[in-house]
């Protein structure tokens, strides 16, 4: 199954900036990619456009088979909901919560009842190492440990695509490493990851590796 279909994408801004120029790409159920580019090359477009969290100005975008341009904001939201898991350079996890509570956050579109989000998002901290910091906040944390609470709630759901942007920019060489190899061994355990870096050396590390310049993919 394609996770995702992107045909002719065409994003133009107000103002007249083409930030995307004809983009196709496809990826498929189990991939581990790179998206990659210089800053301003149409990344943070394309994630949103991929996350559905923005609509191309011309073009056909199905993630999980739906055709985007077709669905209510609501239908819209409920595909991002159950379909794509987030994870941001900056965390974005709720301050003064604990990490086991900004994971079941997470899963509240589920209509699962408190305890078994909790029992959930107990599971997928456990899968990313951190059995041993459930209950911490997030200002208790590392950097790198904050990033894998962020992999946690962005995974607890099972969705069919984790989009990563910039995942390690916050992070020290060797937090940023063991999250890269995190996400490989999520995506081992049949985890379908893009991951959004304007830094060649970590898209080298990955299989596969879709180079955006100018709005355009080149490669
Ligand atoms: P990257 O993530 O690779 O740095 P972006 O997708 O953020 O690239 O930007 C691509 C181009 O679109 C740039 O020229 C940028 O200035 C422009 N752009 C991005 N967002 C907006 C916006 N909201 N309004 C107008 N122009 C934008």
């Amino acid at each position: 199954m394609s996770v995702v279909e992107l045909t002719g994408v065409t994003k133009r801004y107000p103002g007249g900036v083409d930030a995307l120029r004809g983009v196709d790409l496809h990826v498929e159920q189990g991939e581990l990619l790179a998206i990659v580019g210089p800053s301003g090359s149409g990344k943070s477009t394309l994630l949103h456009i991929v996350g559905t969290l923005d609509l191309p100005t011309d073009g056909h975008v199905r993630i999980v088979g739906h055709d985007v341009g077709r669905l209510s904001d609501r239908a819209l939201s409920a595909l991002r909901a159950r379909h794509i898991g987030f994870v941001f350079q900056a965390f974005h996890l709720m301050p003064g919560v604990t990490a086991l509570d900004n994971v079941a956050e997470g899963l509240l579109y589920t209509g699962l009842s408190p305890v078994r989000r909790r029992r959930r998002a107990a599971e997928a901290l456990e899968r990313v190492g951190l059995a041993d910091r459930m209950r911490h906040r997030p200002h208790e944390l590392s950097g790198g440990q904050k990033q894998r609470v962020a992999i946690a709630r962005a995974v607890a759901g099972e969705p069919d695509l984790l989009l990563a942007d910039e995942p390690t920019g916050a992070l020290d060489t060797a937090s940023g490493a063991a999250v890269l190899d995190l996400l490989h061994e999520l995506n081992r355990d049949g985890a379908t990851i893009a991951v959004i870096t304007h830094d060649p050396e970590i898209a080298a590390a990955l299989p596969r590796q879709v180079r955006v310049r100018d709005g355009q993919v080149i490669g």
